[in-house]
């Protein structure tokens, strides 16, 4: 993947777009000549491998065969299961008597959010990353999701230097997490159209060169169970360059946006109702599977609806409700995390009736959002849940999600939308009908 060709120089969208990533590349037997890449970045002293039991026999090993007669290499095997929490970080700098140079992240989601967050707020110094897994669209984020006082949050951090994906390693990976690779792609057609909603009605940043990059990652996703349970290495590598790539747009953006809208909240609604009222933990992109059905289905309720703009009142925001009973209710459903909301923090003064005038019929015109049955029959063939029966979360996660689950964070979607025309409680309806 030649990452430097997809920063253009001066996009149409009038911003210079910079990917700080050196090399990113996703091939058959990357790790046996993983030296010469590494060399090629940068002279290095002392290398420090973080991986799990599992990504450590997974590739962990082969890595350090690689490179353990060319550098200093320490290793930190955390167990399986682990949290990227305080007691993973210190087991890293524990680790780090000898002062790395440069950490490899060996692992999915977990380890290189743990690494990113360890090299770049505790160690300062970069980090490649060596996926095990085409699990999730993170691997060149810039923010880490850590666990720390017991609650999920999401800290700031760097990119890796590169990230080299070998295709023998990836295609091996558990199925279930690829099926969740996959959904995960397979978002973007909501996140998409909820950008475009974004742009119209709220004249919000749009680049349609990053949306064009991130909708090619989602088209060309063409994995199915037959292609993961075979090894397919061609079916896994678009996967994994279609992740990345998402990621990618991710930083051209500066935001998640391009690649994170109502899907994304819904998911992390349920994320934190796992993480409050415990029960079994989803992977995420299993919860943006279920999140893109839904999202889908709003989309199509409201391309069906007559548009009625006399419908908008001053209270759009709370259903109705005074200002206090909205808060109560909010804090019903979030619990603790409550006040971390936008809508606690900001307070009811800021909500102005939206002006929508001849926009709204114009914004409908624009949105191409994936049909519900599309996405369903591309997330099935996957080996991906299609609905939060197949997931099995609870009815209740899913009405509160509808209703409440855009307010998780200031970004307008289809459901933002919904909310001001009144008629979250209709699609709710709609949706569980
Ligand atoms: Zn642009
Ligand atoms: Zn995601």
């Amino acid at each position: 993947m030649k990452i430097q060709k997809l920063a253009a120089a001066a996009c149409s969208c009038g911003r210079k777009h910079q990917i700080p990533i050196r090399e990113i590349e996703i091939a058959p037997n990357l790790l046996s000549h993983l030296y010469q890449k590494l060399a090629g970045l940068g002279s290095w002293d002392k290398l420090l491998l973080v991986a799990d039991e599992n990504t450590w026999s997974a590739a962990g090993a082969q890595v350090e065969e690689a490179l353990a007669c060319r550098y200093a290499l320490e290793k930190v095997i955390l167990s399986a299961g682990f949290k990227p929490d305080e007691e993973s970080v210190d087991a890293i700098l524990s680790s780090s008597a000898h002062r790395p140079d440069l950490l490899l992240a060996v692992g999915s989601g977990t380890i290189t959010d743990l690494v990113r967050y360890a090299a770049a707020n505790i160690l300062k110094i970069p980090f490649v990353s060596i996926p095990t897994a085409p699990s999730m669209d993170g691997y060149a984020s810039t923010v880490s999701a850590m666990t720390f006082n017991g609650f999920k949050i999401t800290k700031p951090a760097r990119p890796p230097l590169a990230i080299y994906g070998d295709l023998a390693v990836l295609a091996k990976a558990p199925q279930r997490l690829i099926s969740a690779g996959a959904a995960d792609l397979l978002g973007k057609y909501t996140a998409l159209s909820d950008w475009i909603l974004a742009r119209e009605l709220e004249g919000e940043y749009y680049c349609p060169y990053i949306a064009g990059l991130v909708q090619d990652a989602a088209d060309s996703c063409r994995i199915d169970t037959a292609a993961i349970e075979e090894g397919r290495e061609d079916a896994i590598a678009k996967l994994t360059e279609g992740l990345i790539l998402s990621g990618i747009g991710i930083l051209m953006a500066g935001s998640s946006r391009p690649a994170s809208g109502s899907e994304h909240h819904l998911a992390h609604f349920w994320e934190m109702k796992e993480q409050l009222e415990g029960g079994k933990e989803h992977l995420h992109g299993e919860k943006v599977a279920v999140g893109s059905v839904l999202s889908a289905k709003a989309y199509q309720f409201f391309l069906e609806q007559a548009l009625d703009l006399a419908s908008i009142r001053s209270s759009w925001r709370t259903g109705g409700l005074s200002w206090e009973e909205y808060k109560e209710k909010l804090t019903e459903v979030y619990g603790p995390l409550a006040g971390e909301l936008p809508v606690m923090q900001a307070g009811p003064a800021t909500y102005e009736p939206p002006r929508f005038s001849g926009r709204l019929a114009s914004a409908r015109s624009k949105i191409k959002p994936p049909s519900v049955r599309a996405i369903q029959e591309r997330l099935r063939s996957t080996g991906a849940p299609a609905s939060y029966q197949e997931l099995g979360l609870p009815k209740k996660w899913v009405e509160d999600a509808i209703l409440y689950g855009w307010e998780v964070r200031e970004r307008y979607t289809i459901f933002t939308l919904l909310a001001q025309l009144g008629l979250l409680p209709k699609v709710l309806d709609a949706i569980l009908a």
